[in-house]
């Protein structure tokens, strides 16, 4: 008899649902379905293609309802944040859809004069792009329709099959995202949820795939890397990040104030591209100070499936004791809380939110990934300083300057190594921009041209008449 694997609603702390975890063998056989599928599924046009992706899309619209409140029950998510997550993926499609044609189409990249040649007849070069084969995409929970559909909708496009382990913490969603896809039209074999725990990702390396794309955080990144090595296959990694922030003295103080206080805690700060450590140039220290806190006492906390509420409960129950130590960690350094701090006393995996100010580099708080409703904010007297400190990191995802003069964020935006720059935004994904990482933050990029072309590999053709 298979394993179970328990999915617990974290906001009740019921259990919603026990599945059949596929074994070794359960994912060999899946994998076998879908190495004898993918060449059918890459004959056919890219209109044959695009047309059951398109289905998905008006299904992701139609049932938003119904898949936000699952998403909601397995995660904590807040509906509405739910929803948007939902709602966003549409936009994302459509850019895939309307570049889809222009990464694959074969292209001449030469073509010699009539006569030239010394043969018998003239050289042509061209470019052909062919699929990967079937590929991997081992997801995280955060975001499970971004991050699994940054991947698995250009995957299909480009003509892969794909086998897709959602987290364990969203494998209800998973499901929910393969049958969507099933009653759009994509074949069976061609995309497949492979269910369990992180054994079960392993055991999916195991097999012969001729790529992993991977969304996670650093440690288990590391893993994919070195268990992917020696079958040198396509190896994506997107993950973790200690996203900084910089507010300058000329910044509009209540701009930065709200946009910040969004960015550290959307999504209960359990975001990849989350702002995780905050810089104020004690010119305008106080102000912000102030005008950040209002913004945070003003979030709803509470049930997640109450439309208004815009804190829930973490995702992951372990998740309260990475908090819990970084935040007594800042404290016996010297930190101040200013409210928050602890886990809620009532059922459910609630940690209030929390602003740490008087923090310095010496605190995992401002060293470690938080992933949590915790932010620490430090004052800065200088660019300088703000730079030095934003650039004391082994991770590079993201991050952002607050100020009204461009050259001046820029000029310090330059001198950090992140994938994404942002100057008064943060905590922002564009489906035109490569989203990636530098560091530890990962390898490869999804999203824009870039993301689509990643699931392909080109040909050269050197075609001389005979
Ligand atoms: P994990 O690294 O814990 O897990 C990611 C996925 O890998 C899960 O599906 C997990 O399965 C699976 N897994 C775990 N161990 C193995 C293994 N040995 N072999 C194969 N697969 C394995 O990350 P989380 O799911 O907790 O996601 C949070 C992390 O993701 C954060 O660090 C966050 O920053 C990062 N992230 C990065 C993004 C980016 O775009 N850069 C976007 C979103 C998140 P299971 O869950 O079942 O254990």
């Amino acid at each position: 008899m298979a394993d179970l694997l328990s999915i617990i609603n974290p906001a009740t702390e019921t259990l919603l649902q026990e599945l059949p975890v596929d074994d070794s063998a359960a994912v060999a056989a899946k994998y076998n379905r879908a190495r004898g599928a993918q060449p059918e599924w890459a004959a056919l046009s890219l209109g044959d293609r695009i047309a059951p992706i398109l289905r998905f899309r008006d299904l992701l619209i139609e049932r938003v309802d119904t898949l936000a409140a699952l998403l909601t029950s397995e995660t904590g998510k807040p509906v509405t944040q739910a929803r948007s997550e939902i709602l966003a993926l549409p936009g994302r499609i459509d850019f895939f859809v309307e570049n889809a044609e222009r990464v694959l189409s074969p292209h001449r990249v030469y073509a010699e004069p009539a006569g030239a040649a010394l043969g018998t007849g003239t050289l042509e070069e061209v470019i052909s792009q062919e699929p990967l084969g079937v590929i991997a995409n081992i997801s995280a929970w955060n975001y499970p329709y971004f991050v699994g559909g940054n991947v698995f909708i250009p995957a299909l496009m480009m003509g892969n099959a794909v086998l897709y382990k959602p987290s364990e913490f969203a494998t209800l969603t998973g499901g929910a995202i393969a049958d969507l896809l099933h009653e759009a039209g994509i074949p069976q074999d061609i995309f497949m949820p492979v269910v369990g725990s992180g054994l079960t990702g392993a055991a999916l390396l195991e097999q012969p795939i001729d790529g992993v794309f991977f969304t996670g955080s650093y440690a288990t990144g590391q893993k994919i890397a070195v268990a992917a090595a020696p079958k040198l296959i396509r190896t994506q990694l997107e993950l973790g990040g200690k996203d900084p922030a910089y507010v300058c003295p000329d910044a509009n103080v209540a701009v930065a104030a709200a946009g910040l206080a969004d960015g550290a805690f959307y999504n209960n700060g359990q975001s990849c591209c989350a702002v995780e450590r905050i810089y104020v140039h004690t010119d305008v220290y106080d102000e912000f100070l102030e005008a950040f806190m209002a913004t945070v006492k003003g979030f709803k906390l509470g049930d997640p499936t109450d439309p208004d509420t815009y804190l829930g409960p973490v995702s992951r129950k372990p998740q309260l004791d990475v908090l819990a130590d970084q935040v007594a960690d800042a404290i016996a350094k010297g930190a101040t809380r200013r409210g928050g701090g602890e886990r809620l006393d009532r059922s459910g995996w609630y940690f209030a939110p929390t602003v740490l100010t008087e923090v310095n580099h010496t605190m995992t708080v401002m060293q470690e990934e938080t992933f949590g409703p915790v932010i620490g904010i430090q004052r800065v007297d200088s660019d300088e300083e703000a730079v030095a400190l934003m650039q004391d990191t082994p991770y590079g995802l993201t991050a952002a300057v607050y100020g009204t003069e461009r050259e001046r964020a820029v000029g310090i935006l330059r001198q950090l190594k992140t994938g994404s720059a942002y100057w008064n935004c943060c905590d922002r994904v564009s489906p035109r921009l490569p989203w990636s990482g530098r560091g530890h933050s990962g390898l490869g990029a999804t999203l824009s041209l870039a993301g689509i072309s990643t699931f392909l590999q080109p040909r050269a053709w050197h075609l001389r008449a005979g």
